[in-house]
């Protein structure tokens, strides 16, 4: 694979990778130009829209967006899917039919195929299959529109920790983090068609059938709302509470300390490199919480995704590094204090509080605080009969219920609290082996662990009335019909 040519583009051509050559003109399109939208739904501030629009008007052929909806991509349900077709209607302008890519390729006869990029094995494996059935003359390229310095420039290998990364990234961020060119209207518009997207039926029945996880009312879906928790008036991170963050952010109690973009950064609906933009503009006012954020948001973000391609077992033991693999194998067969099933895990029936309250924090308000999401992965290691099955039910629990799970950092995250990846090793003791390990006590010397179980139970109490009085409109409106 290849970096495109960066002749006459309006985007760095380290940022598009040709997945394939197609046997057509090397310089332009001569079909239409389709931008196939998988990993970063948003039509500002995106890369592979920019040079999808780029490539078209330079051909003068007209360009069409497509998103091919799975109702079956890791296990989403109502709460991950509904949040996901929300945005995307906001996003639908004209009634585009989402067709198989390479049968819509072949429909309109495309020449070029831009697509976004996510390092997960399902997506690239997709992408091999498509390379493979469109016809010869098409191009595809994939850009990186999601991490600020694109993957493959930040680093040709895996990378061992934070510390081996972050210096190659923050080396190029002058050349990348810069200010995105403004997205005119393509020169030529798509030939009107009569496929329509019957949007409230299809939300209807995607959020039915993913019923067992249901929608969150307290987070609004699409660009607009992403834009108004970065930097909206009335509680944006950055306008109004950023001061906190590199005070409180590891405090449960105080989760608006957080910058909350992680459900819009997953779906794509933000730019992670908006967010960085506007986030040093007022490093003057807040250097010390920009600093910590920024780490977060490029440094730890970008780490997952390194880990996720360059890794093919990125969420399985076999991922692990060779001293963390040996020592939970030397472990594997330590007594547990208790062992848990994954439906007792699940059902937050387990004898501490502390994690049963984190567990339904994920259950019903479908974002755990990022310091809980540690301190529960690592409780299921120990309660659990060996690493692999704490793994594959922390993966499964996090998928299922997080509103950003399924995303690289999810199982970064899980790796990371259970098998000691981008960690080092620690005193070694029962069950963890070298694995750090943290407790009940080491959380209750930093925040008020009575008050976050308390804290939960309100919110999960609001989550419970609130789904019944809906439940009684909803009969009531029936009986009245
Ligand atoms: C067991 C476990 C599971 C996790 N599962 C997920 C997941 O499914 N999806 C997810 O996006 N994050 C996950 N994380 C990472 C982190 O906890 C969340 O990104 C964070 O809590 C999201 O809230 P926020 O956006 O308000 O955080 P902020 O602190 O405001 O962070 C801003 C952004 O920085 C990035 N970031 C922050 N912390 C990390 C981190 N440790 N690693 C990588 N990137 C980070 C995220 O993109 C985040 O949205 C997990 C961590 C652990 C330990």
């Amino acid at each position: 694979m290849e970096n495109a040519s960066s002749a006459q583009s309006a985007i760095q051509s380290g940022r598009i990778r040709v997945l394939k050559e197609g046997s057509g003109p090397s310089d332009r399109a001569v079909g239409p130009v389709v931008y196939w939208m998988f990993r970063d739904q948003r039509l500002n501030d995106n890369w592979a829209l920019i040079h999808a629009v780029d490539q078209a008007n330079k051909a003068n052929v007209p360009v069409a967006v497509a998103f091919n909806l799975f109702d079956q991509f890791l296990g989403a349900k109502a709460r991950q899917l509904g949040f996901m077709l929300r945005g995307l209607q906001q996003l639908h302008r004209d009634g585009e039919a989402v067709e198989t890519i390479p049968n819509f390729i072949k429909e309109c006869g495309a020449s070029l195929l831009v697509t976004d990029f996510s390092p997960l094995r399902e997506v690239r494996g997709w992408k091999e299959e498509i390379c493979k059935r469109v016809g010869d003359l098409v191009s595809i390229h994939e850009v990186d529109a999601h991490n600020i310095v694109p993957l493959w420039v930040a680093s040709e290998k895996l990378e061992y920790s934070a510390r081996t990364i972050r210096g190659k990234i923050n080396k190029l961020l002058p050349e990348y983090l810069i200010d995105f060119p403004k997205l005119g209207p393509p020169n030529r518009k798509w030939p009107t068609s009569n496929h329509s997207v019957d949007w409230e039926n299809l939300i209807t029945a995607v959020v039915r059938k993913g019923a067992e996880v249901p929608e969150l009312e307290w987070c609004e879906p699409g660009e607009h709302a992403a834009r108004e928790v970065l930097m909206g008036s009335k509680n944006g991170f950055l306008t109004k509470r950023l001061k906190n963050y590199s005070t409180d952010r590891n405090n449960p109690l105080k989760p608006k300390a957080l910058s909350g973009l992680s459900p819009y950064l997953h779906f794509g609906q933000i730019s992670v490199q908006r967010c960085a933009l506007e986030a040093r503009n007022v490093k003057k006012l807040c250097p010390k919480a920009v600093d910590t954020f920024l780490e977060e948001l490029i440094v730890r973000r970008e780490l997952a995704d390194n880990f996720c391609f360059y890794q093919p077992q990125y969420d399985s033991l076999q991922g692990a590094w060779e001293w963390a693999r040996k020592t939970l194998m030397d472990h594997a067969s330590d007594k547990r204090e208790h062992i848990y099933s994954r439906e007792q895990l699940e059902k937050a029936q387990t004898a501490d509080p502390l994690w049963n309250a984190s567990q339904l924090e994920m259950v019903h308000y479908g974002k755990m605080h990022g310091f809980m999401r540690m301190y529960w992965a690592k409780k299921i290691l120990e309660w659990t009969s060996g690493p692999e099955d704490a793994l594959a039910i922390s993966i499964y629990l996090n998928d299922k219920y997080e509103i950003d799970g399924r995303d690289p950092n999810g199982y970064v995250g899980c790796m990371w609290s259970i098998c000691g990846v981008h960690d080092q090793g620690w005193q070694e003791r029962p069950v963890f082996g070298k694995i750090r390990y943290m407790n009940y006590a080491g959380c209750k010397r930093k925040f008020d662990v009575d008050g976050y179980i308390a804290y939960v139970k309100r919110l999960v109490g609001e989550v419970k009335k609130r789904k019944a009085e809906t439940l009684l409109n909803e009969k009531k409106k029936e009986l009245c019909i």
